[in-house]
C-alpha cells in the first residue's frame, strides 16, 4: 500500500499481575504497539503450573475476543504482534512460540531479526534438534533448549545462546514461575522496564505502559539479561558491544509518545524538522505533512522557518481488512485511495511538503502529482531522514537494493522522477544532531551501509563474536 519500511515486531511481558488481570493488562499492552506489527498477533499465560496461549493472524483486536481472553488466566504473561520477515508469513510463524525444556516449559517473544539463522540451524539439526517453524526465534528457543539439556542453568544457557546468535534482538521468555527479558550487546532494538503498582512489566516501547497505567523504570541494557521470579529481579550481563541503537526507531517506526533510550519521539522528530530548515532555508507559503509520517517533522520545520504549517490533504483511515486496493490500471488514471488534497487550500501556493522517507518513489511520485493537480504553484519535497540506500538485517522489512531508488538515482534525479521543483534528504549529521540527546549511539547502516554486524556471519565469525564477549 504505501511506501514504507516496516517495523518487525512489538513485544510485552507483565510478571505477577493479578490472576483476573493478567490477559488484559497483555492484551492492552499490544494493542499499544500494534503499529510495530500488525500481521498476528498472540499471548502466551503461566498459571504458576502450565503455559496457555493463543495466537493468530490478523490485529490484536481481530485475534481475540472476550472468549479467548477469558481462558487465558494466569498470573504471568507475554505477548506479542508481528509483521513478518524472516520466517515467513501464517500462523505457525506467530508468536509466542513454545517449547518443553528440562524444567517445563518455555514460551518466548522475539523482536529482531538474526543474521546467522541458516549455520546456527543447521549445527542444531545435526544436534537431533527438531524444528517446527521456519523462524529465527525458534532457533533462539531450541539453542536455549540446547545448552539447558546440556546441563547449563537457564542464565548460562541465555548467555551462551546469546554469544551464538548475531543480529538485533530483544527477547522475553516466559516460563511457570520466571521470565527472563534480554537484548543483543549492540542494543539495536528497543526494550524498555516499567512499573505497575509494583509489578514488573516490558515492553518495546512506553508507549505499551500508558495503556495500563504503568510508569516507565528504565532501558534493558546492551547485552543485559534481566531475570524476574518471586524472589524479586535480577540483573546479568554478557559483555556490551558498540552501541548501535536503530535511528530508524526515531524516524519513523516508534509512536509519537514513547520515550525510548531517554528520548522522546515527538520531541526528537521536531528536531529532525528543525534540522531539515537548518539544511536547506527554503521559503514557501505553506509547511504540509504526508499525514501521518511527516506530521512532526513538518511542525519542526515550520516552527524552525516561522512558515505557517497546516494540512495540506485528507487522510482516509477507514481501511478495514476487506478494503480492496486499487490494481495497477486504477493507480495509473490516478485513484488515490488514501490521500486526497485539500485543493482550495493548495492552489496557487508554494508548498514545503515533509515526510520520513523515500523507499521505491512510486508513492511519492503520485502523491506529488496529485498535489500538481491541485494546482499547488511550487512543491519542495523535505524528507527527514537520510535516503535509504541499504537493506536492513536486523529487524525491519526493506526491500532488496536494488528496489531502493536511493541506491541506483542521485537526488537530483530522484527529484526528477518524483517531478517535484526541489527535493532534499536531511544529512546523516543532521540526523546525528537530531538526536543526540538518545542516550546510545546509532546505527544507520542503511543511510551509509556500516553494518555493526556483518549481514551474512559464518561459523569463523561466531567464534570470533564468543572470544569479544569474553565466553570462550
Ligand atoms: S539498518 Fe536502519 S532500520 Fe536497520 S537497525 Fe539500522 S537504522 Fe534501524
Amino acid at each position: 500500500m504505501f511506501d514504507k519500511l516496516h517495523e518487525e515486531c512489538g513485544i510485552f511481558g507483565i510478571f505477577g499481575s493479578p490472576l483476573n488481570k493478567t490477559t488484559s493488562y497483555c492484551y492492552y499492552g499490544l494493542f499499544a504497539q500494534q503499529h510495530r506489527g500488525q500481521e498476528s498477533a498472540g499471548i502466551a499465560i503461566s498459571d504458576g503450573k502450565q503455559l496457555h496461549y493463543y495466537k493468530d493472524e490478523g490485529l490484536v483486536q481481530d485475534v481475540f475476543d472476550s472468549k479467548i481472553l477469558s481462558f487465558l488466566e494466569g498470573h504471568s504473561g507475554i505477548g506479542h504482534v508481528r509483521y513478518a520477515t524472516s520466517g515467513g508469513k501464517g500462523a505457525v510463524n506467530a508468536q509466542p512460540i513454545l517449547a518443553s525444556g528440562i524444567t517445563g516449559q518455555i514460551a518466548l517473544v522475539h523482536n529482531g531479526n538474526l543474521v546467522n539463522t541458516k549455520v546456527l540451524r543447521e549445527e542444531l539439526i545435526a544436534e537431533d534438534v527438531n524444528f517446527h517453524t521456519s523462524s529465527d526465534s525458534e532457533v533462539i528457543l531450541r539453542m536455549i533448549i540446547y545448552y539447558m539439556r546440556n546441563g547449563q542453568k537457564l542464565v548460562e544457557a541465555v548467555k551462551m545462546t546469546m554469544s551464538r546468535i548475531s543480529g538485533g534482538y530483544s527477547i522475553i521468555l516466559l516460563l511457570e514461575n520466571r521470565m527472563l527479558a534480554f537484548r543483543d550487546p549492540h542494543g539495536i532494538r528497543p526494550l524498555v522496564l516499567g512499573d505497575l503498582e509494583g509489578i514488573p512489566v516490558l515492553a518495546s516501547e512506553s508507549c505499551a505502559f500508558g495503556a495500563i497505567q504503568a510508569k516507565l523504570v528504565r532501558n534493558i541494557l546492551p547485552g543485559e539479561i534481566l531475570d524476574i521470579s518471586e524472589t524479586g529481579t535480577k540483573s546479568h550481563f554478557i559483555k556490551p558491544l558498540s552501541e548501535r541503537f536503530c535511528s530508524f526507531e526515531f524516524v519513523y517506526f516508534a509512536r509519537t509518545d514513547s520515550d525510548i533510550e531517554g528520548a522522546n519521539v515527538y520531541e526528537t522528530r521536531l528536531k529532525m524538522g528543525r534540522e531539515l530548515y537548518r539544511e536547506t532555508h527554503i521559503d514557501a507559503d505553506i509547511v504540509i505533512d504526508i499525514p501521518d509520517s511527516g506530521t512532526t517533522a513538518a511542525l519542526g520545520y515550520s516552527y524552525e522557518s516561522g512558515i505557517q504549517f497546516s494540512k495540506g490533504f485528507y487522510r482516509n483511515s477507514y481501511i478495514g481488512r476487506t478494503f480492496i486496493k486499487p490494481n495497477q490500471d486504477m493507480r495509473e488514471m490516478g485513484v488515490n485511495f488514501k490521500l486526497n488534497p485539500i485543493v482550495s487550500h493548495v492552489k496557487g501556493k508554494r508548498i514545503i511538503m515533509v515526510d520520513d522517507s523515500i523507499v521505491r518513489g512510486t508513492t511519492m511520485k503520485r502523491i506529488v502529482k496529485s498535489m500538481r493537480d491541485a494546482g499547488a504553484k511550487e512543491i519542495h519535497v523535505m524528507i527527514s531522514s537520510p535516503a535509504v540506500r541499504h537493506s536492513c538485517f536486523y529487524g525491519i522489512d526493506t526491500p532488496t537494493e536494488n528496489e531502493l531508488i536511493a541506491s541506483h538515482k542521485t537526488t537530483e534525479e530522484i527529484c526528477e522522477y518524483i517531478a517535484a521543483d526541489s527535493l532534499h534528504f536531511l544529512s546523516i549529521d543532521g540526523l546525528g544532531n537530531a538526536t543526540s540527546h538518545v542516550g546510545l549511539e546509532r546505527c544507520y547502516a542503511c543511510f551509509n551501509g556500516d553494518y555493526i554486524v556483518a549481514p551474512h556471519v559464518n561459523h569463523t565469525e561466531i567464534v570470533e563474536t564468543m572470544v569479544q564477549l569474553e565466553i570462550l
